[in-house]
């Protein structure tokens, strides 16, 4: 394969020179950089090296170029070069008039430097960084496992843990060649799918969660039934409680249905998270809490579902499914929420196939060239169709009410509107889905005409909201429209719950049962965001000090770290 491309382009030849010098003496031994000055000329080398498949890793563009502006000349690039990642050069300024403020809600870059740059380590730290995203999107890597399966919602289950586990995995379906021979090799046949096959030749025939967790060298079970702090889910907001409570010394116990990562590991790119300036993907986030959580001593179990909760004198007990139980002196609830169902049976049927809950993950780059349908007008669901615009051909936003601007933050509505193969189809809802093994169409209503439409479509991505998870909890717990109440909350509702001790008012983040504290989604009011669920995270474990000195002022946390 030929040396991938670094390209960069200003009209001041000085910086052109500078730059590609820089990025030549440290990525000189695996990428070709290509320095130029003229758009003109610029335009006619990318259109040589995309004529002759030389693939273009970086486009790396100055904001003033002339006679064409920077932004016109990357969508050009871009267009001969599609995979490469676009990086506007932009003087330092820290206005809201900077070009790369708009470049970036727009989608017109993915990243930008300032110049002059700083420090060389600096610049090949970000660089790096730009190279590295480049490459997982686009380089064939180790395999782990090679997964071989059909359309159906067995297959997509295992293939939307795995990337969410963040194992790395090739995918074959049943009847294609290198599928066909994988499971030949092992004396197996299409009748039971998926089969996962991990690069040491272990098998396994229709994994269950338990296996697959088991089988990339997760815990599934606790070895640890009494612990200072219990934390259900593991999300952003259990995965930063756990992080805090172990860090500050408490035995920790995190438990969690699937694997880590909650709602937010499924989220392709995160724009508004503190110190991501570019954005960072959910799992990638969540990936590297669940890593510092596990590095600061904090048990993380997966594939344990909490099944019911009850106060053992001044302890709390977790059920788990399997019939085991961990004992706290507190437990941290952070469950967060499901997404709601459509509700439409016949697209119930073909979930996994054609029809999918929840943001695009490993599905995005499998909609390449075809007509896609994301129902929700919320951010999750205008993330989830920018992201599917870069791979599919239409990308049509069904909503049921007159505008997107009124659940949707601003900057999305814009970027929405400014992405060519989007379209917002407003007052509108789905009747009823068609297809047998796969989806093929989607019967839509629009609201005011009370007109039925037969369209095609290929998939569906649904984001239509939530419920919290909170029915593995006793009535005790007080909650309102299932969302657990906290703090002043549950005080104002009055003290409906039996154990709870008069004399002291409820902690801010904790619910209608002592020690027991609620946070990230499933808490009521929660503002629905990777940061506040973050923030409640390390607040719940300040408050669990606090409980503990109150309620047992002669112990100690089991672990005491100095
Ligand atoms: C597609 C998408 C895009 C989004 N984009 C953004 C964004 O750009 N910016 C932003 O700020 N926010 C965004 N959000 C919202 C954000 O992801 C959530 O606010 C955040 O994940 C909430 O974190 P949490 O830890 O409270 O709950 P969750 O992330 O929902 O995690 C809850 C965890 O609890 C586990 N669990 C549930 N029940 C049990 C049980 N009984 N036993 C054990 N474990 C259980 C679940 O498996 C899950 O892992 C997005 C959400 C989605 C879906």
């Amino acid at each position: 394969m030929p040396q991938p491309v670094i390209f960069v382009i200003d009209d001041d030849a000085g910086v052109t020179v500078a730059l590609s010098g820089d990025l030549d003496r440290r990525f000189g031994e695996d990428f070709r950089v290509i320095g130029e000055t003229s758009a003109a000329a610029g335009l006619a080398t990318l259109r040589k090296l995309a004529k002759a498949g030389e693939p273009v890793a970086l486009l790396i563009v100055d904001h003033d170029l002339s006679p064409m502006p920077g932004t016109e000349f990357l969508a050009q690039g871009h267009a001969m070069h599609p995979l490469a990642k676009r990086v506007l050069l932009v003087e330092r300024d820290y206005s809201a008039r900077s070009p790369v403020i708009e470049a970036m809600t727009l989608g017109q870059a993915d990243y930008h430097i300032t110049k002059p740059w700083l420090l060389e380590q600096d610049l090949y730290r970000v660089i790096s960084e730009f190279l590295a995203e480049w490459a997982k999107d686009h380089q064939a890597g180790f395999e782990l496992f090679h997964v071989v399966g059909r359309a159906d919602r067995a297959t997509h289950e295992l293939r939307e843990l795995l990337t969410r586990f963040n194992v790395p995995f090739r995918f074959h379906t049943a009847t294609s060649r290198p599928g066909r021979q994988l499971l030949s090799d092992r004396r197996l046949d299409t009748g039971r799918l998926p089969v996962m096959i991990r690069h040491d030749g272990h098998t396994i025939v229709t994994p269950t969660l338990a296996e697959v967790v088991e089988s990339t060298g997760g815990s599934i079970s606790s070895d640890v039934d009494h612990c200072d702090v219990a934390i259900v889910g593991a999300g952003p907001a259990g995965l930063t409680a756990a992080v805090y409570a172990a860090s500050e010394g408490l035995l920790t116990v995190t438990l969690e249905e699937a694997v880590s990562g909650g709602q937010a590991g499924n989220s392709p790119m995160i724009r508004n998270y503190p110190g991501f300036p570019h954005g960072v993907s959910g799992g990638d986030l969540t990936r590297r809490a669940c890593e510092q959580a596990w590095m600061f001593g904090a048990h993380l179990v997966f594939s344990q579902r909490a099944v019911g909760l009850e106060c053992q004198g001044g302890e709390r007990v977790v059920h788990l499914a399997g019939g085991r139980q961990v004992a706290a002196k507190a437990v941290v609830v952070a469950t967060g929420i499901a997404w709601r169902r459509l509700g439409v049976p016949r697209l119930e049927a073909l979930v996994g196939s054609g029809v999918f809950y929840g943001a695009a993950g490993a599905e995005a780059q499998a909609m390449e060239g075809r007509d896609v349908f994301v129902v929700g007008a919320g951010n999750s669901g205008g993330q989830t169709a920018l992201h599917l615009a870069r791979y599919a051909q239409r990308v049509t936003m069904l909503v049921r009410g007159e505008s997107l601007a009124r659940s949707m933050s601003d900057y999305l509505v814009q970027e929405i509107e400014a992405t060519g193969n989007i379209t917002v189809r407003l007052h509108t809802e789905i009747s009823d889905g068609h297809g047998t093994d796969r989806l093929e169409a989607l019967t839509l209503c629009d609201r005011r005409r009370g007109r039925l439409e037969r369209v095609p479509a290929t998939a569906l991505f649904v984001l239509i909201g939530g419920e919290p998870r909170t029915q593995w909890l006793p009535d005790t717990v007080q909650r309102r429209y299932g969302y657990l109440l906290t703090g002043r909350d549950v005080a104002r509702d009055g003290t409906g719950a039996p154990c709870w001790p008069p004399g002291r008012a409820p902690l801010p983040l904790e619910t209608s049962i002592p020690g027991v504290f609620a946070v990230g989604d499933v808490r009521y009011r929660s503002i629905k965001r990777v940061a506040s669920a973050v923030g409640d995270g390390a607040t719940a474990v300040r408050l669990v000090h606090e409980y503990l000195a109150a309620e047992r002022p002669d112990e100690r946390p089991l672990a005491v770290r100095t």
